[in-house]
């Protein structure tokens, strides 16, 4: 340990005792959650399980699973996606060596999965038996106009509930493994892309019923959690009723940006520059996606906690788009009541200083 490592700690220790939120990391490997830890991440706030796919063999599998032509072919793909899977959280548990990990659902649209090339394509068309002609006409029926309003998220789980069950019982089983070790864990399963409580539940009990069904096949059985991302503005204006089914919301304030202001995240570079910093321009003070807009969409945040903590005072609340390791935002999410922010590793220090300075600061103007 460096003697600069060493300081680092010592300072850190005095910003820990000051902070009332907690600070938790974006982290989906191994390696990142490991330099998150050393930072001083109290857990992992969001992994994205979807960057789990991309790699080595597993994304023929996923290809496989997505250009399925029934649940049989679609489960048999999942069955070869399962130990990897579970494997993957292993080593993030293992990483985090007691601490909490929320995992999210898979994500993304399903054409990001597809290959573009003719090379890969033919590869994929062989594997499955079927024409290069067929893989290029499955893969354009998946294409949507607007992915990002698309078939995604919690959508993906409702249409093929498989995928959801495959991927919590690889969490639980994961789990499972890892405290045979001797080795406490606390998995967190997290449901992306919620609009309406219902989307919740029947996802939830899908969750549920696989949980079950492993704590009946092992011997062991180990804590959990079930929450959801508000990230939906309908989410956010609902929030009540969807906390009487959840543990835990975590804000996923790159969606409720682009939804709530009806900026496009991928394509408003063209005009949000201009927003922010032409002089008779200036509609936004900060980049909405960098700072959080507090007098739009953080009015629908603050809404959404007051609604969530009155129907279950227990609820955990967090936040975890890019905001969550911006300071001006850190300061809104202290005054706002909420429990921990969540960012990537390498903003970890300064989402902890943040932290810290915005207990200070609201003891100054009390
Ligand atoms: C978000 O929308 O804020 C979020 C954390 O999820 P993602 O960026 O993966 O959509
Ligand atoms: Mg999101």
């Amino acid at each position: 340990e460096s003697i600069l490592y060493r300081d680092y700690k010592a300072f850190m220790g005095f910003v820990q005792d000051l902070k009332v939120l907690g600070v938790y990391t974006n982290a989906d490997t191994p390696h990142d959650t490991q330099m998150a830890v050393a930072f001083g991440a109290e857990g992992i706030g969001l992994c994205r399980t979807e960057h789990m796919f991309f790699g080595g063999d597993r994304i023929m599998s996923i290809r496989k699973m997505i250009l399925a032509n029934n649940t049989v072919e679609r489960e048999k793909a999942l069955a070869e996606l399962l130990p990897m899977q579970r494997s993957d959280f292993e080593e993030i548990f293992l990483a985090l060596d007691g601490r909490p990990a929320t995992i999210r659902l898979l994500d993304p649209p399903l054409h990001e999965f597809l290959p573009n090339d003719h090379t890969s394509r033919h590869e994929l068309a062989l594997q499955m038996g079927i024409t290069v002609e067929e893989v290029a006409q499955k893969s354009s029926a998946l294409h949507e106009f607007n992915p990002m309003l698309g078939f995604r998220g919690c959508r993906l789980a409702i249409i093929y509930p498989e995928i959801l069950r495959m991927q919590v019982r690889a969490i639980i089983e994961a789990a499972i493994n890892v405290k045979r070790k001797g080795v406490e864990v606390l998995p967190e399963i997290m449901i992306p892309l919620v609009g309406n409580y219902k989307e919740f539940v029947f996802t939830k009990n899908h969750a549920l019923e696989v949980i079950e069904e492993i704590f009946s096949e092992q011997s062991l059985k180990v804590p959990y959690k079930i929450g959801t991302m508000i990230e939906v503005p309908r989410a956010a204006i609902t929030a009540d009723e969807i906390a009487k089914e959840a543990e835990f919301f975590s804000f996923g304030t790159n969606d409720l940006t682009q939804l709530t202001c009806g900026f496009s995240r991928d394509d408003a570079a063209s005009f949000l520059g201009a927003y922010v910093n032409d002089p008779d321009k200036q509609f936004y003070e900060y980049d909405p996606f960098a700072t959080l807009d507090v007098d739009g969409v953080g009015k629908l945040v603050e809404m959404a906690v007051k609604l969530g903590r009155s129907a279950n005072p227990d609820i955990t609340l967090g936040i975890c788009g890019e905001h969550g390791g911006d300071p001006k935002t850190i300061a809104f999410c202290n005054k706002i009541g909420l429990d921990y922010v969540s960012c990537s590793p390498f903003r970890v220090p300064i989402a902890r200083l943040a932290a810290a300075q915005a207990v200070i600061e609201a003891k100054k103007n009390a």
